[in-house]
């Protein structure tokens, strides 16, 4: 039995949930056609969906709201922001936004025009889309050891060194308007990018004059990792590991949804005057003007002091332990996961629990739905429902390498009863699992079909 840190905070507000019976759980899946997104959250008992804005504010978040400034212009919570701002990322210029993907939006309306590219270790999907929304190629170059699930490197969000100067040479400077790195890596599996690595890939980079941005959602899990497992770290804060990573870039997008602790929220941060000038233009367009972006005066002050509570040690050992007892807890009751486990969530190899289901029958749906019939608990495909595809060439179905199920986890919301629940319900399906059914669709759209698709089991 491996433990973690007990929670550094007491509950103040509780929110109740409840595990409705099993024919009400068959009923609301029958009615949602078989897909977890069509259920109301009422049915759900434990929500591991996504750690995007799902976590609880602290008495000082919602204390701060009190005293948030609705002045349209210059209002006292914009100048509070922009003091922490200063603080842990250091760039001369940022403008709020309502959500990650607003940053994205501004950034690639300036800078990305048809046939450029923009590489990374690997975008994360609204990146990739806003980048290919105005004709770029997002371009992923994460090293090798990230596809392999039993590979225990210990960054294996790394940007391959060699891969980026080869990538360089042949599309060219001149075509690549800026360069990213994505920490920690989302859509890897939550991976860590080591500081060394994000040292080299900025003066990669520099050398070719490519602005360089960080994808900076999950920066504090990312910094502690780094004094976790990398030499040399061990004695400095996460604010200064956090410091060392920004002072590298030229600028940073991120969704505050995540290690700023609020539900909803972004930035766009850099360096260069002319593009801040621009972005504020965008910015007034589509969000608001700059010194509220798409949110109110309250939501910034409760940023302003979820971005000092993310990076707390205390929190973060708690939160990276909490993370990695869920995984290996269930690698001790025989679930194949991938390894090692992320910041924010575990991947269950449900094509490797599953093997009886031929991947055309989408084992990893098939598991979210077992979790749910069985446990009242909600996780997310990761596997050939998301992204399997016809080839435009042969027309024939290209199938992801893993079928995998994401167990995300919100932010300072469960506890490790819920975990250890988790564990069981997972380890029951487990020795039944060559009972549990394949599924086909009965309704599938064109794009994003994971969202709305219908499915029947196959009996
Ligand atoms: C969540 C996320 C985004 C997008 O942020 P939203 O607030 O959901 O728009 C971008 N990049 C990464 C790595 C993310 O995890």
């Amino acid at each position: 039995m491996t433990n973690y840190p007990p929670e550094p905070f007491r509950i103040k507000v509780v929110e109740p949930t409840k595990l409705v019976d099993q024919i009400t759980r068959q009923e609301a899946l029958a009615n949602a056609g078989y897909n977890l997104f069509g259920l109301r959250s009422a049915v759900i008992f434990i929500d591991l969906l996504t750690d995007s804005g799902t976590g609880a504010m602290s008495h000082g978040q919602w204390s701060a709201m009190m005293q948030g400034d609705e002045s349209y212009a210059g209002a006292n919570s914009y100048y509070r922001l922009s003091s922490v701002m200063q603080d842990i990322f250091g760039f001369e210029h940022f403008v709020p936004t309502h959500q990650g993907r607003a940053a994205e939006n501004i950034l690639s309306t300036l800078l990305v025009k048809k046939g450029i590219y923009v590489p990374s270790n690997m975008h994360f999907d609204t990146t990739d889309a806003n980048i290919r929304a105005r004709g770029g190629n997002p371009t992923n170059l994460v090293i090798d050891q990230a596809f392999d699930p039993d590979d225990l490197y210990p960054f294996k969000g790394n940007l391959d060194l060699e891969k980026l100067k080869n990538f360089i040479q042949t599309v060219g400077e001149e075509n690549i308007p800026f360069g990213m790195i994505t920490i920690t890596n989302n859509a890897g599996g939550g991976q860590p990018v080591s500081l060394e690595n994000i040292r080299q890939v900025s003066a990669i980079y520099r050398q070719h004059k490519i602005p360089f941005f960080i994808d900076a959602c999950r920066y504090a899990e990312n910094a502690h990792f780094i004094r976790q497992r990398e030499p040399g770290y061990a004695d400095k804060s996460t604010l200064e590991i956090a410091r060392e990573i920004f002072s590298l870039a030229d600028g940073a997008t991120m969704s505050a949804k995540k290690d700023a602790l609020v539900n909803i929220g972004g930035f766009l941060a850099m360096n260069n005057e002319e593009l801040y000038r621009k972005a504020c233009n965008e910015l007034i367009l589509r969000e608001g003007f700059p010194t509220y972006g798409g949110l109110a005066g309250r939501d910034l002050d409760a940023i302003a002091v979820g971005l000092i509570e993310g990076l707390d040690e205390d929190y973060l050992d708690y939160r990276l332990g909490q993370t990695a007892y869920l995984a290996n807890n269930l690698r001790e009751a025989g679930i194949p996961i991938m390894q090692p486990p992320g910041g924010h969530a575990v991947y269950v190899n449900a094509g490797k629990m599953l093997s009886h289901i031929p991947q055309k029958y989408f084992p990893g749906h098939a598991l979210t739905v077992e979790l749910y019939l069985r446990g009242g608990i909600r996780g997310v495909e990761i596997g050939s429902v998301m992204f399997a595809h016809n080839d435009p060439q042969t027309g024939e179905v290209v199938y992801p390498q893993l079928e995998l199920v994401r167990l995300a986890i919100p932010r300072r919301v469960y506890t490790q009863s819920h975990l250890d629940y988790v564990v069981k319900i997972m380890a029951s399906i487990n020795e039944h699992r060559e009972e549990v059914p394949g599924y086909r669709f009965t309704y599938a759209p064109e794009l994003l079909r994971h969202f709305t698709a219908r499915f029947e089991p196959i009996t």
